[in-house]
């Protein structure tokens, strides 16, 4: 039974991605009766991402599909959504969470579901057309994008990548993908599926660039018109997006001897760091979440929570 095995009476989940709310729902489906608080730096409720790059993108699907629950279910089911809360530090020992907004709020459980952050070249222009795709208003302003633009530049032939590059050709738009790697997702898939999928995309009509850059990026009236890639080609374009893999929030390096620091932490969520399944993979952590003050302690065992997150951990992306 869950609700003897969570520690304490009031379990607080970091994050409103697919991880967090699935975690938030399960507590409640298995009988945890305590206080269960979602702090989330979203604008929006939780939402289905896939959707962001596919059929959402292409507005074959209403907004509200997206969501991964009603508004109404969260009241429902005494989860308090708290939005546009970003958590920035806190201490393990007195089990308090910072908040950017200001305050603090207390936890008896941690729950730690912060997914992955987009990254951006450092030397892309700050320009209204050069985008990155994680939230919903981030698909919401490429969708807007690619209406007025009709030649699309996709830096990196990732997941992302791809699946808006594919949705851009269904909207006729062009489509320049230029990669830095010989070979698109060879470490993901191997060389042979990459090979495959950069034909699939040609195929289609993406003018698919590998072991190429963008060198020099060219703007006009405040945003960018045009690249001259590492191959010495100039490009027009009208919008960009930025698709290189995305840098997860809890980044950590292997270190299962440190799984105890984690006391009171649960991380469902991306691959590589403490798990909620209690892998015992776990260490201090490189991003926000290293301004805890770490202390040692029991793992609380939430494992049938994060059954559901675990599950989508092998694509996380
Ligand atoms: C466009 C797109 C398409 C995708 N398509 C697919 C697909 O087809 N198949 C597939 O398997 N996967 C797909 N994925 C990946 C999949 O969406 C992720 O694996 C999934 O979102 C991970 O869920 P998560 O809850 O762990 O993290 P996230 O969804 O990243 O959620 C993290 C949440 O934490 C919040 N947060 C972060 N830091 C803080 C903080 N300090 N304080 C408070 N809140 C914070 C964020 O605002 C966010 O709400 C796609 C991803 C994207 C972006």
């Amino acid at each position: 039974m869950i609700s003897r095995r969570v520690a304490g009476k009031r379990v607080v989940i970091v994050g409103g991605g697919g991880s967090g709310d699935a975690a938030a729902f399960a507590l409640r489906k298995k009988g945890y009766d305590g206080d269960v608080v979602m702090l989330s730096a979203d604008r929006d409720r939780p939402y289905d991402r896939p959707y962001l790059s596919k059929e959402f993108l292409r507005g074959e699907i209403e907004l509200q599909k997206v969501f991964l629950h009603d508004e109404a279910d969260y009241a429902k089911e005494k989860i308090e959504l708290r939005l546009q809360e970003r958590v920035v530090g806190g201490s393990m020992r007195d089990g308090t969470l910072s908040l950017q907004s200001g305050g603090q709020v207390r936890f008896d459980t941690l729950v730690l579901s912060t997914g992955g952050t987009p990254r951006r070249l450092p030397d892309a222009p700050d320009s209204y057309n050069v985008l990155t795709l994680r939230s919903l208003r981030d698909s919401q302003a490429v969708r807007e994008a690619l209406k007025r633009g009709s030649r699309l530049l996709l830096v990196g032939a990732g997941f992302i990548g791809a699946e808006v590059g594919a949705s851009a050709r269904q909207l006729g738009k062009e489509v320049l993908m230029v990669e830095s790697a010989p070979v698109p997702l060879a470490r993901a898939l191997g060389t042979d599926v990459g090979e495959l999928y950069a034909s699939i995309h040609r195929s289609k009509g993406v003018d698919v660039r590998t072991g190429t850059t963008v060198k020099e990026w060219h703007s006009y009236g405040g945003r960018v018109v045009g690249v001259t890639l590492s191959d010495g080609t100039r490009e027009e374009v009208d919008v960009v997006l930025i698709a290189i893999p995305t840098l997860m929030c809890l980044e950590c390096s292997a270190c299962p001897s440190r799984a105890r620091a984690c006391a009171w932490i649960l991380v469902c969520g991306p691959p590589k760091v403490c798990t909620a399944a209690g892998t015992s993979r776990c260490t201090r952590t490189r991003c926000w979440s290293n301004r805890f003050e770490w202390s040692t302690g029991r793992w609380p065992s939430i494992t049938d929570a994060a059954s559901q997150p675990r599950s989508r951990q092998a694509t996380h992306r």
